[in-house]
């Protein structure tokens, strides 16, 4: 296309053209990128893709909004490091619609993100059908966010929650002695509770259902708090003796029901750990006054096509549109004399639009005979919305996520589909003249969803956008009109652009990796492919979109789980199986940190339900899950410190001789430790500078310049480096420093052969990006000594990955199930389902639609299945 572009002006125009871009491992890069195109940037991972996409085109654009609205704001660019790159003309404004490194700080639902859920308030509001005697509702009032629309009972919540014997008294056969009362407090305060019964004359040695019923229900769940003098370590004998002979008791003690005591505790203590614990003993339900749809019953009462706004909402958004299309097509059925209320509704329904939206004008055309009689200036108002709303949900179907409902919560979401949900909102945003920006938008999307994601940045390219994409999915970048390769390697020995041009073009670029995958086969590696030593088993799983479901994993094998997004492929492999083992396992979930958080916010909890776990159990001693979460949350946590190679560095920092005359312990060299850290920014090497009304933005900190210790620490020098030069190296460069030193060289080794060798030592933990996270996870799980009975998790791992990556990592998870282990991956690379040992496909659809197992077996079993989704791809890949 860019060829049939005439000269001169219009061609001038039709760049962004960049000059001496020196950001990160960026080379001094000059670069013409064409506008109004899909634009693919490529290369290895660490090859400076992300540093020209987004650390200097959409940074320089943001810097140059920015500017545009504040000179308080230019002030703080200037100290936060404006985008290292000489000029850069002819840049629109930008968007950037990057994945989420990290969990979603704020709890909101897809309805919200995508702007659903208000359109469809002003639906209910403006042309529900209300009962009669029912006033009109605003559209608040529809919101269970708000104090006016949320149920009085839960709060807006939709759950309520309570403990019973069920979930307090897990084991009924034990005694109270025994601890039957599994949800009474740890320690000292549980043996008071049970000398307080003692002391009130009931028995604790008696199995708990052999306790008499109302003894039980008091125990649990009366609200008296009787005051009892209290004889700790006296038989019940003993105890009636001491009462009776009016002996001084140690301490008068009050009792508290187990259940007041779990709720009080959760509602009220500041220990997250204390706070999980009890959780464990409470069970929640829908709420019984709104059945879980958070909203006041007057919300409630009012209708459209049949249902109220809370079911609408816990739909498919798929089946949602199904039932606004004939409202969308004029043909609404209402039988509401809305007359009285109209001009008041029009007024407010102007004002609502101006909320929600930029206020876009529709043509509708009716041309519909009416079922009923209904108010033309409500049908047609009715039209609008639901039209609009019609129209959205259409983009949110195409891009495979029509599964989803308005109120599923975002925390929820993976990273990848959140992405999908803020690219359809910005599809319906009507923007144009502008660069959208985006990181892997393939990421969790299954091949068969990818000619929908292509559809969907060719219409934002069609409204008359740009569209700059990060990515390694080889069909998106041959589809693409122009490819941005960027390398040939990572780290320092990428950096530069070694090919921007139509895609056919890089045919020619010899020293691209990228080229290799797009026009050469590289052929799978030949292996040998296991048996399976015996099988690890899933029996009746009903989850989510799961429904009795039994599964087999094969032990000691490599395993991928496919399917399309929404299939089911997470609910097996990251919840159903990785709970079960870990129960079974006796552990807590390997991410305790992570799940705390779930357990505090139960709204990100997904109900109740069942599954057993059966089959060769004994085979399976250890349970890793390796996950894309950030291997920290904040700056002081970085790889070095992660692998625990920093340990090792911290001594040879402390043995040196010039250390020990100061008396200078490895603490001294942390900068998480007051000693040796520089005081002003407490070691974090920058001080963040707090915005009004924007994210807050970090600058070096003046007094170290970034080294983040003092200048005495940085006076020692271990072989001529101080502490913080080696911080500042890579990977790569401290592979070749600490060559001599086995302790700090293993981790270090086994980090290059994963492809990580361009990373600083370092590099905090916020900057990595979630594949990052997942191969340092991986490389310091391999680093370990392996025992052969370990069953490693894995959710997408080529996620950021480039094809080559993909087969460095390939080696090393072939490397875990040689030595024994059974590893199970969840995976749309079909490079790398090829190379299992078996198939798991799920599906057939998403959803509803999916959750079962459609094939299953070697990969060239699965490739012929008739009826997988997946099977042609695989086959594809297999050829
Ligand atoms: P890609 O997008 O191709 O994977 P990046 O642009 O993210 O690569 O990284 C290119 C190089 O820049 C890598 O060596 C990486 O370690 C480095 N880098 C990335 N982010 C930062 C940062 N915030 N500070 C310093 N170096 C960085
Ligand atoms: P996949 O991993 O194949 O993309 P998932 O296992 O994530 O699929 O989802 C399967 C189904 O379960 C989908 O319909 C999805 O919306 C639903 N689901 C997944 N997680 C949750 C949750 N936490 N709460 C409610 N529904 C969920
Ligand atoms: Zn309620
Ligand atoms: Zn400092």
């Amino acid at each position: 296309e860019a060829d049939r572009e005439p000269a001169g002006e219009v061609r001038e125009r039709g760049f962004v053209r960049v000059r001496g871009a020196r950001e990160h491992n960026l080379k001094d890069v000059d670069v013409d990128v064409p506008r109004d195109a899909l634009v693919v940037f490529s290369g290895v991972s660490g090859s400076g893709k992300s540093s020209l996409a987004f650390g200097t085109i959409y940074a320089e654009a943001q810097r140059r909004y920015l500017e545009s609205v504040s000179p308080y704001a230019r002030r703080l660019i200037d100290q936060a490091g404006v985008p290292a790159v000489d000029s850069i003309d002819g840049l629109p404004p930008a968007v950037a619609l990057q994945q989420q490194r990290g969990t979603p700080s704020t709890r909101s639902s897809v309805g919200s993100v995508t702007t659903l859920s208000s359109l469809l308030r002003m639906l209910y509001s403006r042309v529900g059908h209300y009962p009669p005697g029912q006033a009109m509702l605003y559209a608040e009032d529809f919101s269970p966010n708000t104090p006016q629309g949320a149920c009085p009972q839960c709060h807006g919540q939709g759950r309520v929650y309570d403990a019973t014997e069920a979930s307090m008294v897990p084991d009924d056969a034990l005694t109270i002695r025994e601890g039957a009362i599994a949800a009474w407090p740890p320690a000292w305060h549980g043996q008071n509770l049970r000398d307080i019964l003692v002391s009130l004359g009931h028995d604790v040695d008696k199995p708990w259902h052999a306790l008499p019923r109302k003894l039980r229900d008091w125990i649990l769940f009366t609200d008296e708090t009787p005051r009892v003098p209290v004889y700790p370590g006296f038989t019940p004998k003993e105890t009636r003796d001491a009462k009776r002979s009016r002996m001084e008791p140690a301490y008068m003690g009050t009792f508290t029901s187990a259940r007041n005591y779990v709720l009080h505790t959760f509602g009220t203590t500041q220990s997250a750990l204390m706070k999980k614990r009890v959780s464990r003993y409470m069970v929640s339900t829908a709420c019984p006054a709104c059945q879980g749809k958070r909203l006041k019953p007057e919300a409630l009462s009012v209708t459209f096509a049949g249902r109220d706004i809370g079911e609408l909402s816990q739909l498919p958004i798929e089946e949602a549109a199904r039932i606004l299309r004939p409202a969308a097509e004029g043909r609404l059925e209402d039988v509401t004399p809305a007359g009285s209320t109209l001009s008041r509704s029009a007024s407010r329904e102007a004002r609502d639009r101006r909320v929600a939206r930029g206020g876009a004008s529709h043509d509708a055309a009716p041309d519909v005979r009416l079922t009923s009689p209904v108010s033309e200036e409500k049908r047609i108002a009715a039209q609008r919305l639901a039209h609009d709303l019609l129209a959205r949900m259409q983009t949110l179907v195409e891009l495979g996520l029509g599964y989803l409902s308005l109120d599923r919560s975002t925390p929820t979401l993976s990273p990848g589909e959140l992405q999908r949900l803020r690219l359809a909102t910005q599809l319906g945003s009507q923007l144009f003249g502008v660069i959208y920006v985006l990181d892997e938008p393939s990421a969790g999307l299954h091949p068969s969803d990818a000619e929908a994601l292509l559809a969907a940045l060719q219409r934002l390219k069609a409204s008359g956008n740009s569209v700059y994409v990060v990515e390694h999915d080889l069909s998106l970048m041959r589809r693409a009109d122009w490819l941005v390769d960027v390398g040939p390697a990572a780290g320092e020995r990428g950096g530069r652009v070694l090919y921007s041009g139509p895609p056919a073009g890089l045919a020619a670029v010899e020293e691209s990796q990228t080229r290799r995958h797009l026009f050469d086969e590289v052929p799978l590696p030949r292996r040998e492919p296991r048996s399976p030593r015996s099988w690890l088993k899933l029996e009746a799983v009903t989850r989510n979109n799961l429904q009795g479901l039994d599964a087999a994993f094969p032990v000691g094998c490599l395993t991928a789980v496919t399917g399309v997004s929404g299939s089911g492929k997470s609910t097996l492999v990251t919840r159903a199986l990785l709970e079960l083992v870990a129960q079974h396992l006796g552990s807590d979930l390997p991410d305790g940190e992570e799940e705390a958080d779930e357990l505090m916010d139960p709204s990100a909890r997904d109900g109740t339900w069942s599954g057993r776990l059966a089959g060769d159990t004994g085979a399976i001693r250890r349970l890793v899950q390796v996950d894309q979460k950030p291997i920290g949350r904040t700056p002081r946590s970085n790889l070095a410190t992660y692998t625990g190679l920093f340990d090792s560095v911290r001594k040879l920092f402390a043995a040196t001789p010039a250390a020990r005359k100061r008396r200078y312990d490895p603490g001294r060299f942390s900068f998480n430790v007051a000693k040796g850290r520089c005081e002003t920014c407490e070691g974090e090497g920058f001080v963040s500078v707090e915005l009004l009304f924007m994210p807050s933005v970090y600058a070096p900190c003046p007094t170290c310049h970034g080294s983040r210790y003092n200048a005495q620490t940085l006076e020692i020098r271990w072989n001529g480096k101080t502490i913080a030069e080696v911080l500042g190296m890579t990977v790569e460069e401290a592979v070749d420093f600490f060559a001599e030193e086995p302790a700090v060289l293993r981790p270090l080794q086994v980090l290059q052969d994963i492809g990580l060798g361009y990373l600083r030592l370092g590099q905090p933990a916020t900057e990595l990006s979630g594949g990052e996270a997942q191969r340092i996870k991986l490389a310091t799980e391999l680093q370990r000594t392996h025992r052969g009975d370990t069953l490693y998790v894995l959710d997408e791992p080529t996620t950021g990955l480039h094809a080559s990556d993909v087969d460095r990592l390939m080696v090393q998870l072939q490397r875990l199930a040689d030595e024994g282990n059974t590893v199970v991956v969840v995976e749309h690379e079909m490079r790398v389902v090829a190379q299992s040992d078996w198939v798991i496909d799920m599906g057939p659809g998403a959803g509803e639609q999916g959750g079962k197992i459609v094939a299953q077996g070697m990969p060239e079993e699965v490739a012929k299945v008739k009826g997988s989704r997946t099977g042609p791809y695989l086959a594809e890949e297999l050829k």
